[in-house]
């Protein structure tokens, strides 16, 4: 880590220290700047680079501008990946951006320099905005619009059988005035069984072993607590260990294998059989992405889920989901989750509308049950005196909301959302990964019939 410099200039009589002086950030820019050009001497011969567009935990992103032979100027995006990035896993992405990328709103690549361990990536530069930035201006059509360029994206990578891992808007780019789009960042790409990438099938997934701390979560109610996630190998054998249900890790548990499954992303993206260690994961995983994304332009709030790890990302998505269906959902793919407390699954529109302030929050109520046999008592203690109709069940009567109840009018297009959006968010966010919308299918979605 470079240090950061402090002129004598910017600190007051008193001896604090101004606030954030920008010529002292450029200047560390600028120093940074220097050393890729030292460390990739050729990089200076074509590009002038001019400022730092970006920067993750395994590269910098540089805004370069070059000459072009007919005289005129373009700018490129530089992406320099740190030296310590395994070879096979560099090759891979730029395997990726040449073979997938350049079409269907995947970003391409132009150009590859290397010099020693070091290696930038030249893709053309796209201008674009953080969704962080304009999520409170965005109209309902612009996030229809958003959420169709990337399920377009995702298809086409997912036919390449290209698992991105790192769906979020940060690799997103939307460039809002020029309406366009581009998936960016397979620096965590994996494939699958049949991937067309060749060097896909070469890399190596990120994986780490099992949690076993306990971790809570305040909610509705108390905290809920989830428990250390045990493995079956089979979902019918029993488990013979003394600590089963218990708050204990007995010795035969703590003696067991770890189990390991890939887990890079992040964790307020990641889906349910990542978060409890499936070690079978396909395209399904960037599909619950894509509607952590949707719920989050819906409701307006990103991020939307911000979790510290993998068993509080998991107890914030039972918030929403239910604990019930979480917990249902995990043993489908043989994995056994324990909650201590009973999370009522949420009516997604009335759980985006309250975030948005379009409906006081004393409607963010569960969803009733429409059958007795999968009604549970806490969601009917708490359930709404009108009940809503599950979203896959709902009523084709159904006016849009506006017509419903008494919203706030918003001619952002909020108070008139039709029941298709949180249709389609409901499928995206099926926590079965079997069940779970491809990109394909939700490009075929009603919500996106006109396009
Ligand atoms: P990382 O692996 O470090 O996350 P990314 O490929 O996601 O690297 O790039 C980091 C950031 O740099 C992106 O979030 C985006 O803001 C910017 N960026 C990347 N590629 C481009 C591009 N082609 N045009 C414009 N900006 C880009
Ligand atoms: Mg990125
Ligand atoms: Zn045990």
């Amino acid at each position: 880590m470079d240090s950061l410099v402090i002129c004598t200039d910017n600190v007051a009589t008193d001896g604090s220290v101004k606030s954030t002086n920008k010529k002292n950030i450029s200047r560390d820019v600028e120093s940074e700047i220097e050393n890729l050009c030292k460390a990739v001497p050729q990089l200076a011969k074509t590009f002038r680079i001019i400022e730092k567009i970006g920067e993750g935990t395994f590269s910098s992103v540089y805004l370069g501008e070059a000459r072009m032979r007919d005289g005129s100027r373009e700018m490129f995006a530089l992406k320099h990946l740190i030296p310590t990035s395994h070879p096979t896993r560099i090759a891979a992405e730029l395997q990726c951006l040449t073979v997938a990328g350049g079409r269907e709103n995947v970003m391409g690549v132009e150009y590859c320099f290397r010099n020693e361990d070091h290696v930038v990536i030249v893709m053309p530069y796209m201008e674009h905005q953080a969704i962080v930035d304009i999520i409170g201006s965005l109209s309902f059509e612009e996030v229809r619009l958003y959420m169709y360029h990337l399920l377009k994206a995702l298809r086409h990578i997912h036919q390449f059988g290209i698992i991105h891992r790192d769906i979020k808007p940060n690799n997103f780019l939307y460039n809002r005035k020029a309406k366009t789009f581009a998936l960016v960042d397979f620096g965590l790409a994996q494939g699958t069984s049949n991937t067309q990438i060749e060097l896909l099938k070469l890399v190596k997934p990120v994986k780490t072993g099992e949690l076993s701390s306990r971790r809570f979560l305040s909610g509705r109610g108390g905290p809920a607590t989830v428990r250390p996630l045990k493995t079956h190998r089979g979902v019918r054998q029993p488990l013979i260990c003394n600590c089963f249900q218990t708050e204990r890790v007995c010795n035969i548990c703590l003696s067991r294998k770890q189990q390991v499954a890939p887990r890079a992303g992040t964790p307020g993206f990641r889906a349910p059989e990542i978060l409890t260690k499936c070690p079978d994961q396909g395209t399904a995983i960037d599909m619950w992405s894509a509607g952590v994304i949707f719920l989050s332009l819906l409701s307006g709030r990103y991020p939307f889920f911000k979790a510290s790890d993998d068993l509080v990302a998991l107890a914030q998505i039972m918030t929403i989901r239910g604990s019930r269906e979480t917990v249902r959902a995990a043993k489908a793919f043989g994995k056994v989750v324990l909650c201590s407390q009973e999370l009522p699954q949420l009516d997604l529109r009335v759980l985006c509308e309250t975030l948005r302030g379009q409906r006081p929050s004393k409607d963010a109520k569960p969803i009733s049950k429409t059958k007795p046999e999968t009604t549970d008592e806490g969601a009917q203690k708490q359930a709404c005196e009108t009940p809503r109709p599950h979203p896959k069940s709902r009523d084709k009567t159904l006016k849009p909301s506006s017509q419903r109840d008494c919203l706030v009018h918003d001619e952002r297009g909020w108070d008139t959302v039709p029941d298709e959006a949180y249709d389609l968010l409901d499928l995206l966010l099926d926590l079965n990964p079997n069940s779970r919308i491809t990109a394909a299918q939700a490009l075929e979605h009603p919500l996106f019939k006109d396009l």
